[in-house]
């Protein structure tokens, strides 16, 4: 089978060197050799999180610490920023997890605003909230640190933040901010396989965890706090996935994360551009568009040209490149090119390139 490189907004392209380092030699995950290695890649991670809270490693995909921080952090009612698909359905996993919860929901490509959440804040009806930073199925990065800087308002609140796709592509200094809940996965922005979830959480998010009856066994904050102390995850980790990390981390350290976040920023106004020469408009409200893909409008309603997206992606496909045709409710009447990972000027030109030549007659 002929390898279609992926361009779609995850799972995102994996290195080779990301691979090669998955076949590194097994180690017991209870044994010295496992310790030092989560030992070693833990600064590297703080560094990475901007915080001194340790970083925890989950083998789960995202959702299985989504779902984890609901169950460790709401005990009252939940406040879930409902923005696109992912954030949606966080709603329904916080009431699945038996918890009252409720929406704060806005039109698909706009973004949710701090005003929007302190009006609901303010009902004193809340113990958290969960926000999704980058909603990827819409291609809206919502105002993180402007959202955050609520938390001086209500310290009591556990403010959750999903950054499945914007961790690593722009600043998020997680102590700075003031959040309680942090988490990434390994196959969107990290450009690795799917299979890990990153998290780190505050000293408050692990108090009100150690006091949350029912927070089950696998998912326990107090569990990953008091293993990570002595460099070890509950239970079994994908230890292939940490050695993935291990080289991943030396790819982003050797090329700083200022000038990572940089590439991201430039890799995605390029494909923006692209976008509106090719007389298409873009899905998100202007100036919350994402630095980690685009989300592009299919059809004249937007103010745009209208094409044949399944058509599009075939012709893209024999081409070699992958790219996606719009996620739930606006497939077909978007598309997504994703710029995370480990993109350059010239791999996106070469996309585009690709693009312009499928898009002919389209
Ligand atoms: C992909 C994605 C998820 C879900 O990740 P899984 O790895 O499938 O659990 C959650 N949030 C965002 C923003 C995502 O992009």
């Amino acid at each position: 089978m002929t390898h279609s490189k992926l361009h779609i907004p995850g799972p995102v392209e994996v290195s080779e060197k990301t691979f090669r380092a998955m076949t590194t030699p097994m180690v017991g995950h209870r044994s010295a050799d496992f310790q030092e290695l989560y030992g070693r890649i833990q600064p590297s991670l703080q560094s990475l999180f901007q915080t001194k809270q340790l970083v925890f490693l989950s083998t789960s995909s995202a959702w299985g610490v989504m779902e984890g921080a609901i169950r460790n952090c709401v005990q009252k009612k939940v406040l879930n920023c409902m923005c696109g698909a992912f954030s949606d359905k966080w709603l329904d996993v916080s009431r699945r997890c038996g918890k009252e919860a409720e929406g704060l929901e806005v039109a698909w490509g706009s973004p949710v605003l701090p005003e929007m959440i302190d009006k609901k804040l303010e009902t004193g009806e809340f113990d958290a909230l969960t926000l999704v930073h980058n909603e990827t199925s819409t291609g809206v990065l919502n105002p993180l640190s402007d959202i955050a800087s609520l938390k001086e308002k209500y310290p009591e609140i556990m403010f959750i933040v999903d950054t499945v796709s914007s961790f690593s592509v722009v600043d998020i200094p997680f102590d700075q901010l003031g959040i309680d809940v942090l988490l990434t996965g390994s196959q969107k922005a990290l450009a690795m396989p799917p299979g890990l979830a990153l998290f780190t959480v505050s000293p408050a998010a692990l108090e009100r965890a150690a006091t949350t009856p029912d927070r089950g066994y696998y998912f326990d904050f107090v569990e990953f706090q008091k293993n990570a102390e002595k460099n070890m995850t509950p239970s079994t980790p994908s230890i292939s996935h940490i050695y993935a990390l291990e080289s991943k981390l030396e790819d982003i350290f050797s090329e700083g994360m200022e000038a990572r976040f940089e590439r991201h920023a430039t890799l995605s106004e390029r494909v923006r551009h692209w976008a509106t020469e090719q007389g298409f408009t873009l899905f998100p409200d202007a100036g919350y568009e994402s630095r980690a893909l685009t989300c592009i409008n299919n059809g004249a309603k937007a103010g745009g040209r209208t094409i044949d997206v399944p058509t599009l992606q075939k012709r893209v496909k024999e081409a070699g490149v992958t790219i996606d045709g719009g996620y739930g409710k606006i497939k077909g009447k978007t598309f997504r090119l994703s710029n995370m990972g480990d993109e350059t000027q010239e791999s996106i030109d070469t996309l585009l390139g690709i693009l312009d030549d499928s898009l002919k007659g389209l």
